[in-house]
């Protein structure tokens, strides 16, 4: 337990990841608890980025395709992230956003499940993920639809009309984490797929996609993977499914030869049959830098301590805040690496906390959301966060105008 700063401090001297903080640039008063929603900047990113643009696309140009492998970069970097998420390197693309990676293997997902109708999903998922799906299901035109059943109730509901699962692993509000293994097994009992959203799952927890038998996942790429603002993003299938998952996006990245310029799409038999269009080369340049990063780092050792800082937030916070509601599990094995609590000024809460240097978000209608990134959060730093949080409560120094003005991204 900690009960001073000096416990925090000595928490950190033995942090065996304690060496990669040096890795980011972190601004000088700053305590940054929003790295699960844009991950902070890796220092040799900017280099990497302006050695791509000036010498691979100024200098050497089209030729980089080839010279510089601009065209094996999504299934390179797609190995690597494979590495994070307990997938084989051949499973993993990198390729378009989240959502629509969501919508592809979605669709892909009920076209091998034919005469099942419903799309499974939970209520407050993230907005992205129900809306895909929303759409998805007017482009099938009833051959299959979303259907949004209550968390408590989703591995009973999972039946023989279920094509797909899709769940977020962690939930974006709240840091609630599904039981990977056991839904999967349960989809699978009942003959369905299970597709994943990673986004907050990777860079953080030791998911083990193939150990749980998994179908389908997606993943952000500028979370705690730090690929940077818009990264590209990932898409897992499990091998046994990528000869037969058709994307509905047929572009000629995903045709088995796009260099014979065919008339006739013919996909390839692997996971490349999941790229559509020309790969963003400088999101994948920013993108590498971060997931090899993360590769240096133990993944039991990286999922132990973003839990535990987590779990000293959640104490500290209730035994030196007033007013705060945890919204998030207490238990570490049953969230991810985000700690959101409740108030009815929360907004106002975090506006006051970012004008002191201490930078979480806030989630509509009243949480406060706090990330703690293992690779660059310390102990100190959540020692110090909920003391100016305590001084902000105590205060109702978010009591004033200025903080309760909503800009465009919350
Ligand atoms: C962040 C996030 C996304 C982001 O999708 P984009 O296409 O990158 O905007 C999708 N799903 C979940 C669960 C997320 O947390």
């Amino acid at each position: 337990m900690i009960e001073t700063r000096g416990d925090a401090a000595t928490l950190d001297a033995a942090d065996p990841l304690a060496g990669f903080r040096d890795a980011f640039e972190l601004p000088a008063g700053v305590i940054y608890l929003d790295g699960n929603s844009l991950g902070a900047l890796p220092k040799v990113t900017a280099g990497r980025v302006a050695e791509t643009v000036r010498d691979q696309w100024g200098r050497d140009l089209i030729r980089s395709w080839n010279t510089h492998d601009w065209i094996g970069a999504p299934l390179r970097v797609g190995g690597k992230i494979a590495a994070l998420i307990g997938a084989d390197a051949h499973e993993v693309i990198v390729a378009d956003s989240t959502s629509v990676n969501l919508f592809k293997l979605a669709a892909g997902a009920v076209a091998l499940r034919p005469g099942r109708t419903t799309i499974l999903s939970e209520p407050g998922n993230f907005p992205t993920d129900l809306y895909v799906l929303q759409g998805l299901g007017r482009f099938l035109d009833g051959r299959a639809r979303l259907k949004i059943v209550a968390a408590d109730d989703l591995a009973d509901e999972i039946d023989e009309d279920t094509a797909v699962v899709v769940l977020t692993h962690v939930h974006y509000k709240s840091g609630r984490r599904w039981d990977l293994e056991a839904l999967t097994a349960r989809a699978h009992e009942r003959g369905a797929l299970i597709l994943w959203d990673l986004s907050h799952s990777v860079g953080c927890l030791d998911v083990r996609l193939n150990a749980a038998g998994a179908d389908l996942a997606v993943g952000c790429g500028y979370k705690y993977l730090n690929g940077g603002p818009g990264a590209p993003a990932f898409a897992f299938v499990a091998e046994r499914h990528q000869a037969g998952l058709a994307s509905p996006l047929s572009g000629w990245m995903g045709h088995a030869e796009p260099f014979a310029f065919d008339d006739a799409f013919r996909p390839a038999g692997d996971i490349r049959a999941q790229l559509c269009g020309t790969p963003s080369v400088l999101g994948l340049a920013a993108l590498e830098p971060g997931v090899d990063l993360h590769l240096e780092a133990d993944r039991a050792l990286v999922e132990a301590k973003g839990l535990a800082l987590g779990d000293a937030f959640i104490e500290l916070v209730e035994r030196r805040c007033e007013g705060l509601t945890l919204a998030s599990p207490r238990e570490g094995r049953r969230r991810g690496h985000h700690v959101s609590f409740t108030h009815p000024d929360a907004y106002a809460i975090v506006q006051a906390l970012i004008a002191r240097g201490v930078i979480g978000d806030f989630r509509a209608p009243d949480i406060a959301r706090f990330g703690f990134s293992a690779l660059y959060t310390s102990f100190a730093e959540v020692w110090d966060a909920v003391e100016i949080l305590r001084e902000v409560l105590a205060t109702r120094a978010y009591d004033h105008q200025d903080f309760r003005r909503r800009a465009a991204v919350t």
